[in-house]
């Protein structure tokens, strides 16, 4: 079974389901695996040839097998993971893991998609009805929306700061119905995060609904970003490359870094992970000074990092026993402004013919600030994140008339067509609460 403890108690225990549905643990802390499942010499080898779907079956597999059946794990993956994760060779040394060709055009699909379905298998094993609650900076909740819209037993309900996300993103949110249901919170993402936070302790909406979330807090939404690290690492192995990478990632909430280290505890090898930053940049200096300080959320140019304290620091911490001199063997922390990341796009851009989104871009600045401290001829790899596309009014019309703009897919931007079925609201607990109380 796969036991999971919570980080404000590690006497805590439960087992996955319980994580799944419930989210946070009662006192507030946050569910992680009390071990990780390491794989042998030999399966790891044996990964470097195969597919994505492929490889996420076989490590959810070594987490998940007392709790799905073979048969219908191997299902979840496939369906989840149906569009391709390349890795692109920049230069030498430089590659990029993109990992936004799902639906939403981001890389929170795939924790979403994986959950998703994880959920509707238990939920129909024990035909149940559940409501999610999700507050998004931007790209979950457009992930979460496309991940759950009608998965049966699943009532969505989002929160996004009104104003702060860009007109795709709201788009994502705003026009799917059915289960899905949209609100615009004046105010920030903080804001949003705290209402739902708040609902997730509150008693009356707890005796009504089952509520559960799917922030990246969620650990089920962790686990399978895992998985893509490995599936880089694979097809740098198929390239005869034998050096143990450095992984660059931009970060917001700290869920796609912590799952790197989750591949890291199965045994993928590994040089380092730089935590990459915008101006929020309180993990880069925790790690200067072993001082963690959240402060209030900073608004730039890549919106979905714009986080002033990062939900799964807690995760990260207990990675590295809360001992920063631990992290620092392995998480270097750099932060950039929105000046050097326009000017990363257009470096980038002109040298390579690469187009990077705001988010990846910061994640390109932290590979090479990596590289300028520590030389070395490790391969670096940075994840790409979002497609351009979705930040479109960030570029400079220069860029974005470069021939090889990539543009948006037919199938996502016909979406912009759509009315927007959003209800906008204060950012008031009572208020929000009643809302949730008349939408049984
Ligand atoms: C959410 C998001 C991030 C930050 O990821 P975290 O797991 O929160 O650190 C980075 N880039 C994009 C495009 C995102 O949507």
């Amino acid at each position: 079974m796969m036991k999971l403890y919570s980080t404000k108690n590690p006497k805590y225990i439960v087992d996955f389901e319980t994580a799944l549905f419930q989210s946070l643990p009662p006192d507030n802390g946050l569910y992680m695996p009390c071990a990780f499942p390491v794989l042998s010499r030999q399966e790891w080898q044996e990964l470097i040839t195969c597919s994505f779907p492929e490889i996420a079956f076989r490590m959810a597999h070594a987490f998940l097998h007392e709790e799905v059946e073979s048969q219908h794990l191997r299902k979840i993956v496939e369906e989840a993971f149906c569009f391709p994760i390349p890795l692109v060779q920049l230069d030498e040394q430089r590659f990029v893991l993109e990992l936004f060709h799902g639906p939403s055009l981001a890389f929170k699909d795939i924790g979403a998609r994986f959950m998703s379905r994880l959920m509707a298998y238990f939920l129909e094993k024990r035909q149940r009805e559940i409501h999610i609650l999700v507050a998004t900076s931007g790209d979950t909740g457009g992930a979460v929306a496309l991940g759950f819209h009608r998965v049966p037993g699943i009532k969505v309900t989002i929160l996004f700061p009104s104003g702060k996300v860009s007109a795709l993103q709201e788009k994502q949110l705003t026009t799917l119905n059915e289960n899905i249901h949209t609100l615009e919170i004046e105010g920030s993402f903080d804001d949003c995060q705290h209402l739902v936070k708040q609902a997730f302790l509150d008693q009356e909406l707890n005796q009504r609904f089952i509520l559960a979330s799917a922030n990246s807090i969620n650990i089920a939404r962790l686990i399978p970003q895992s998985f893509y690290y490995v599936y880089a690492w694979a097809q740098l192995r198929r390239q005869g490359i034998e050096e143990p990478p450095i992984f660059s990632v931009p970060s917001g909430n700290f869920g796609n870094l912590t799952a790197g280290i989750f591949a890291q505890r199965m045994g993928m090898p590994v040089q380092a992970f730089v935590a990459s930053t915008n101006v929020n940049d309180e993990v880069p200096c925790y790690l200067r000074t072993g001082h963690f300080q959240p402060r209030p959320s900073i608004p730039t140019l890549s919106n979905a990092m714009d986080v002033g304290n990062p939900s799964n620091f807690q995760r990260l911490s207990a990675l590295f026993g809360h001992d920063v001199q631990q992290m620092r063997r392995w998480v270097y922390g750099y932060a950039f402004d929105d000046r050097q990341t326009l000017a990363e796009i257009r470096r980038v851009a002109e040298t390579e013919q690469y187009v990077l989104c705001p988010h990846t871009a910061v994640a390109s600045l932290g590979l090479r600030a990596y590289f300028h401290e520590h030389p070395s001829t490790s391969p670096g790899i940075f994840l790409a994140t979002a497609h351009p596309g979705k930040f479109a009014t960030v570029y400079p019309e220069d860029i974005r008339s470069l021939p090889y703009w990539p543009a948006i897919p037919d199938a996502v931007s016909q979406i912009v067509q759509q009315p927007s079925r959003a209800i906008r609201m204060k950012n008031d607990f009572a208020i929000f609460k009643s809302y949730l109380l008349q939408s049984t």
